[in-house]
Formats: C-alpha cells, sequence, structure tokens
C-alpha cells in the first residue's frame, strides 16, 4: 500500500521536475515582453499583436503567448479563428505558425467556438498559464511577446513569475484619468516584482480623422507621458485612434501586416522603435528603480500647514528628491473651487505623490489613493519645507487625524 509520505513525496518530485521543465523551456528564449495594461479594452492585445509582427518582420525568431483569459483576441487580430491548438498524448501544445518567424498559442485557440464561455477558477487560471509557457513547443526564440491578462491580480502575476529572468513589461494606457491611475498600479506592480519597464505606451490618444489627416483632441491627450515623467519610466509615445487598426484587427490582419500607411500605423512604428532595439540591461536596471524625485503637496495658509484641508486656499507643492534628502523646488499653486472628487484629480494633475495634511475624512483619503496619491495625516501646524524634510529625514511627527468628516 502506498503511504501518505510516499504520496506526498511523489507530489514533490513531480513538482521539481515541472518547475525544472518550465526553466528549461524559458531558459530557450532570449527575450521576453510583457505586454501589460491596468484594465481591458486600451489596446493591449492589438499592441501585442503588432509587435510580435514588427520583431519577425525584422527578423527575429518570435512566439506570442496570449494568456488575456477572460478576452483572448489574437485569435481574431491575427485571423486564425477556426484553428484549434491540440495537446498531443505527453500534454505538449505545438503553436500555429503564422509565418516561418512567428509561433502562436492563444487560449481563445482552445475554445470550440469563439463565442465560448469560460469560466475559470482560481488555479486553473495559473495552471493554464503554467501549462502553455511549459508544455509549449517554442523552441529557440529571440523573444516572446506575452499578451498578459489586464490588472495587478494573480494572473499577470504568475506570467510574471514563470516566465523567469531576461522579461521586461511593455505598459499600454488609454489618455484619461481614470486608466491612469490604473497605470500608476502597473508600475508599482512591475517595480515590486522588479521587473524592468520597457516603456509606456498611451493608445487611442486623439483621433486620426480619415478626411484631413489630422489629429483631432477627441478628449485629452498626454496622461501618459506625464505619468511616465512623474514616475521616472520611458514614455514610448502615442498611437492615435484610427479607423484602419479598428478594420485591420477586425479582418484578421494586423496593419503591420498590411502594410498600411495610415497615421495609426505611422505611429505605432515610432512607439516600437526603441523595443525593436535591444535595451541595455543598465537602462533597463534603472528604469527598475524608484524616482529621483517626488512632489509633496502641503495645504498652506499663512506660511503653515493648515489645517482644514478641504477649505484651504492654496497649496505649496514641494519637490524633493529622496535619495539625497534635499528639496528641488517649491511652488505656491491655487486650486480649482471645491467640489466633490475636484481636488484628487487636480492634485495627481500636478503629480502630486504624496500629501501631508493636518486633517482629512477617511473617503476623501480613498479618493486620493484611488489616485495614486498617498496620505499622512495628522501632521503640525509648520512650515511646508520642515514638514517636507521631516518626511525625508523620517522625523514627521503625524498624531490625530485633526479633522475626520
Ligand atoms: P485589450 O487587449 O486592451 O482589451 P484590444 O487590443 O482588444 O484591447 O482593443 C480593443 C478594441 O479597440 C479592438 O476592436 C481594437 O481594434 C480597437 N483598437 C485598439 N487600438 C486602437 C486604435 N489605436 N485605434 C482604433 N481602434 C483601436
Amino acid at each position: 500500500m502506498t503511504s501518505c509520505a510516499q504520496v506526498q513525496s511523489k507530489d514533490v518530485s513531480m513538482r521539481e521536475l515541472d518547475e525544472g521543465i518550465l526553466q528549461t523551456n524559458m531558459g530557450r528564449i532570449g527575450q521576453k515582453i510583457l505586454v501589460l495594461s491596468g484594465k481591458g479594452g486600451v489596446g493591449k492585445s492589438t499592441v501585442a499583436a503588432n509587435l510580435a509582427v514588427a520583431l519577425s518582420k525584422a527578423g527575429k525568431r518570435v512566439g506570442l503567448l496570449d494568456v488575456d483569459l477572460h478576452g483572448p483576441s489574437i485569435p481574431k487580430i491575427l485571423g486564425l479563428e477556426g484553428m484549434r491548438l491540440c495537446p498531443d498524448a505527453m500534454g505538449h501544445i505545438e503553436p500555429i505558425m503564422v509565418s516561418e518567424t512567428l509561433s502562436v498559442i492563444s487560449v481563445g485557440l482552445l475554445l470550440d467556438k469563439q463565442t465560448d464561455a469560460v469560466v475559470w477558477r482560481g488555479p486553473m487560471k495559473q495552471n493554464v498559464i503554467r501549462q502553455f509557457l511549459k508544455d509549449g513547443v517554442w523552441g529557440d526564440l529571440d523573444v516572446l511577446v506575452v499578451d498578459s491578462p489586464p490588472g495587478t491580480g494573480d494572473e499577470p502575476l504568475a506570467v510574471a513569475e514563470m516566465v523567469g529572468e531576461n522579461a521586461s513589461a511593455v505598459i499600454v494606457t488609454t489618455p484619461q484619468d481614470v486608466a491612469i491611475a490604473d497605470v500608476r498600479r502597473s508600475v508599482s506592480f512591475c517595480r515590486m516584482l522588479e521587473l524592468p519597464i520597457a516603456g509606456i505606451i498611451e493608445n487611442m490618444s486623439g483621433l486620426a480623422c480619415p478626411h484631413c489627416g489630422e489629429i483631432v483632441d477627441l478628449f485629452k491627450t498626454g496622461g501618459g507621458g506625464k505619468l511616465a515623467r512623474e514616475m521616472g519610466v520611458p514614455f514610448l509615445g502615442c498611437i492615435p485612434l484610427d479607423p484602419d487598426i479598428v478594420s485591420a484587427g477586425d479582418s484578421g490582419t494586423t496593419f503591420t501586416q498590411s502594410s498600411t500607411n495610415s497615421l495609426g500605423a505611422q505611429a505605432f512604428a515610432s512607439v516600437i522603435a526603441p523595443i525593436l532595439n535591444p535595451i541595455s540591461p543598465a537602462e533597463l536596471e534603472s528604469n527598475s528603480k524608484e524616482p529621483q524625485s517626488m512632489k509633496i503637496a502641503i495645504p498652506t495658509a499663512q506660511g503653515e500647514l493648515c489645517m482644514h484641508f478641504g477649505h484651504c486656499e492654496q497649496f505649496t507643492m514641494i519637490e524633493v528628491d529622496p535619495t539625497t534628502k534635499s528639496v528641488l523646488s517649491t511652488e505656491m499653486l491655487t486650486p480649482p473651487p471645491h467640489e466633490p472628487g475636484v481636488l484628487p484629480r487636480w492634485l495627481s494633475e500636478q503629480g502630486a505623490n504624496l500629501i501631508i495634511a493636518g486633517g482629512m475624512g477617511q473617503r476623501a483619503q480613498g479618493l486620493f489613493v484611488k489616485n495614486g496619491i498617498n496620505v499622512i495625516v495628522g501632521a503640525p501646524g509648520k512650515s511646508p519645507e520642515v514638514l517636507a524634510l521631516s518626511y525625508l529625514n523620517n522625523t514627521l511627527e503625524s498624531g490625530a487625524n485633526a479633522c475626520d468628516h
């Protein structure tokens, strides 16, 4: 009879074997590029597919892995609908060859029909990601582009952990504030995992007018670039909303394949140029570090911290260098009229990373955090520079929240 201990030790050795196979498979791939986004619908798959096609056209051996479990759109974008992956008896999965140098595995190619819904339970998601990486017959590749699940949850975490070394992230966003707040989380996610960030792409940035060829500012633009500067991450550039991109995606050819000369295609080419050229390890390492400077916003009245956050008429914005613990610049800013939700958005646009306040309601604190701004409450009524320096030197006294309503 098999004892419990024997079963457990068999489980452990199977896991070790699996891990070994995964590492060997990933070790045959020169570079992994994880395409991430804070949320769905921002064009992550479009970027991943076009990046993979552009890399393969540039002569690299490329794999494209689509593990966007809840919205696998790579088969549609590459015109692979109707094709199916067939794992062999050992569970090995041969990718579908789109060209001699581009192989694709997508979770969408396991479904009978594109419209089939899959209910993924927790561990199944990790298992399918592991299986694609471990049992995919990728062979020797220069680059594996991964269309990752959106957000910063367990699934993108599993991808980042399983791909192993020589990985970097490209973060795709749209310009609106709601998307930008999500990108802050994606950047923090990469920093937490020490995953170097190759850069941020702002997609759907203005509309490429099919009549005059000009870029029309539909909502606003520039949020991605501003955020990249604030967070010390490279900005790769903007891609406009372009009807050619929609029709290319819908017809199953990437706009990179169809060599369209639309504004969107031109923008895409310039955005990915730095990715096509290898990124130096030193550059990557510096991208994974904390930014050189941060901005602290302090509500101010008569030269001192103002206890009434919601009624203060001015903010002192102090840019500091946390490494040298010094003040780089100080500026007085007048906020727009106070209405619910205005200050978090406005301070985020001003690039604030931290607020030092006397008091603030819980709800307001939550709104700032949602906008990527940390809050310290209970600070004393001293001059803003003194407070900023105390914060940098870890000597900031913060007592009770002075006004919690
Ligand atoms: P995600 O992977 O982030 O969910 P997709 O890449 O699937 O997003 O894109 C969602 C939709 O937006 C698709 O129909 C795609 O063709 C379209 N799209 C993406 N980028 C652009 C763009 N720059 N201009 C026009 N349409 C775009």
